[in-house]
């Protein structure tokens, strides 16, 4: 793509409905043995009811830290993050998180990894069968009931896992590169099956992927992450109608944005990158 062709990032959208996610200033850091290591450093986005955003950027550039922090797995240096009118102080039953490895529990069944969490939450053992029975069904697992962990492929366990983070029904799913372990076959088609899950719940989603097709293919909303400590760069209102069959990805729109918003992650360098050699 040439330079001329390049179009300036564009700028926050017009939000459609309400913000079901507000982030102010948020600023992640870890003590690190040598000091202070600043991850994430004054982010502010909103995210609106039933949007789905998409974040990139470099590797280590603190993605999946800023994630940890919406779910309030780690704690905030600065700034707050509110779900609605509600600012958060830990994790809680309106977010779930969806991560790369499929953290699921190998002594328990298909149906039972999924009715976990509604067991810890204390509902009835006929809600959480009939719960489990129904994100079964959405997410591609019917038949798979009694199966268990070890029995599944990569594909298949991270249906289980996104059935288990639907199961107490969030407000917000975070999703931190869930299909990056899977082989690009299933990567592909857990993407479209993600879009139907989406669609079919119209939950507000946070995705974080270093795939930028990914990004494009799955999100209305692209943001670019800085390297450490990340700041938002750039944004893009992602323009393809839903539903979006796979073939999308093939098409010269999709593959010029996905180039143009790769200009910007390549751009991206840490500190001190950017003044050496
Ligand atoms: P990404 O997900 O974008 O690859 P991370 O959020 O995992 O990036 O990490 C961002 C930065 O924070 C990296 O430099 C990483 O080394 C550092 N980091 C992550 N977790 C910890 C931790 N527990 N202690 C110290 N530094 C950490
Ligand atoms: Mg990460």
């Amino acid at each position: 793509m040439s330079a001329k062709q390049m179009k300036q990032p564009t700028q926050p959208p017009a939000e459609r409905s309400g913000v079901k996610l507000q982030v102010e200033g948020a600023r992640v850091s870890y003590q690190a043995r040598t000091g202070t290591v600043l991850a994430v450093d004054g982010i502010d986005l909103d995210v609106a009811d039933g949007e789905f955003v998409a974040i990139v950027g470099p590797s280590g550039s603190g993605k999946s830290t800023f994630l940890m922090a919406l779910d309030g797995l780690v704690p905030l240096a600065g700034g707050r993050i509110s779900v609605g009118a509600r600012q958060i102080d830990g994790p809680g039953p309106d977010r779930a998180v969806v991560f790369q490895d499929a953290s699921l529990l190998p002594w328990r069944s298909v149906v039972d990894n999924v009715a976990y969490g509604l067991e810890l939450a204390g509902r009835p053992k006929k809600e959480r069968l009939r719960t489990a029975a129904e994100l079964l069904v959405l997410t591609g697992l019917k038949g798979f009931e009694d199966f268990y962990p070890d029995q599944l492929s990569g594909g298949m366990k991270q249906r289980v896992n996104i059935a288990r983070a639907l199961a107490a029904d969030p407000e917000i799913l975070l999703l931190d590169e869930p299909f990056s372990g899977l082989d690009a076959q299933t990567r592909e088609s857990m993407q479209a099956e993600l879009l139907k899950i989406w669609d079919a719940r119209k939950k507000t989603a946070v995705f974080v992927t270093h795939q930028i097709d990914e990004a494009v293919y799955l999100a209305d909303r692209v943001i670019a992450f800085s390297a450490r400590p990340a700041t938002v760069v750039a944004q893009w209102r992602i323009p393809f109608d839903r539903p979006r069959p796979l073939e999308l990805k093939h098409s010269r729109e999709h593959r010029d944005l996905e180039e143009e918003i790769w200009e910007v992650v390549r751009a991206q360098k840490a500190p001190d990158e950017a003044s050496g050699s």
